[in-house]
């Protein structure tokens, strides 16, 4: 499933697989594309780091992480 997708609000597109490994699809942070993690905190700090390059990331991604019990 998707966290958040690509939209005029988001410049990160953020998946869970069903291994429950995320992953930020299209990284503009990474050159090899693709930053994946199984930790939510990870994924977290990982979205905080697109916000710092001035990013867009929805608040609704950092709702999504911190409610694993939604999996
Ligand atoms: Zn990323």
């Amino acid at each position: 499933m998707s966290i958040c997708r690509f939209s005029p609000s988001s410049d990160v597109f953020v998946t869970i697989e069903d291994n429950g490994v995320l992953e930020c699809c299209a990284c503009r942070l990474h050159e090899r594309g693709t930053y994946s993690t199984p930790l939510r905190d990870e994924m977290v700090h990982h979205l905080k780091e697109h916000l710092g390059a001035g990013h867009k990331v929805p608040p609704e991604a950092f709702v999504e992480l911190a409610q694993p019990s939604k999996w």
